[in-house]
């Protein structure tokens, strides 16, 4: 049996007047999830936060009984991972239900990206740009693929990393949840080891650290508290222009 320690921290940045992202870690049910809001008059924040409780909620209702209803199950991965893809889902439809209640809330989105383990899988799921990687024998992978524009061309092969880096239209994503009336869930699941480090964070800290700059953070061994702070911290010092936000769960050995 393995166990899990989790942290996060999220911060506003030195450019924006509100924290949009939100995070949850529930160690109980061994989940953890970060989401990025977006929309004018501050509904971002109501979007991220609607979306965090939902996925909280969902996933400790479904403790003892799993259910994907009203959607169709996945069988290409666990039930584990159809629980998480289905709790983004429900979390999509709280976030159309709210815009459809307050007419004022139209144009609110956010991503969202959750890591859920079970015995030795950890399903991870998203939509949009908010990353999951995987730190383990001192390296770092990206276990999540970019919704965005940019990203969709490297990909394809009509972009390098060094020109989506710098293309005006970096900050497009093509998925949200609140967005179009069906909602794409990307979920794989990987295999854990104890020692590894599951790292979520919002693009306010991977638009301003490279992924080589976030590795070395990983590679001096400090607790994983303090990882999450040194990374905000060098988010803001390279100028903060987005909120930030990193939670980072750790698998212990169990007993
Ligand atoms: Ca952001």
């Amino acid at each position: 049996m393995i166990r899990v320690r989790a942290c996060g921290l999220s911060d506003v940045g030195r450019a924006r007047n509100h924290n949009e992202d939100c995070f949850g870690i529930d160690p109980e049910h061994r989940m953890v999830v970060v989401a990025d809001g977006m929309g004018g008059h501050n509904h971002g924040e109501v979007a991220s936060r609607i979306a965090v409780k939902a996925v909280q909620e969902f996933v400790e209702q479904t403790a003892d009984h799993d259910t994907t209803w009203p959607f169709v199950y996945d069988a290409r991965v666990s039930r584990h991972s159809n629980r998480l893809k289905t709790a983004i889902r429900m979390a999509h439809d709280k976030v159309l239900r709210a815009i459809r209640h307050d007419g004022s809330l139209i144009g609110m989105g956010t991503t969202v990206v959750g890591v859920l383990l079970q015995g030795r899988i950890a399903a991870v799921a998203h939509v949009g740009d908010s990353r999951a990687y995987r730190f383990r024998d001192g390296e770092l992978e990206l276990l999540t693929q970019d919704h965005t524009w940019v990203n969709e061309q490297v990909v394809a092969g009509y972009l390098s990393l060094e020109q989506a880096r710098v293309h005006p239209l970096k900050n497009v994503v093509t998925r949200a949840l609140g967005g179009e009336s069906e909602v794409l869930v990307d979920v794989r699941e990987v295999e854990v080891e104890p020692g590894d480090l599951y790292v979520l964070c919002s693009d306010g800290l991977t638009t301003m650290l490279e992924d080589e700059e976030i590795l070395s953070y990983f590679k001096e061994g400090h607790p994983i508290e303090e990882i999450c702070r040194r990374l905000v911290d060098e988010a803001n010092q390279k100028g903060g222009l987005d909120n930030v936000t990193v939670v980072i769960a750790e698998i212990l050995a169990g007993d």
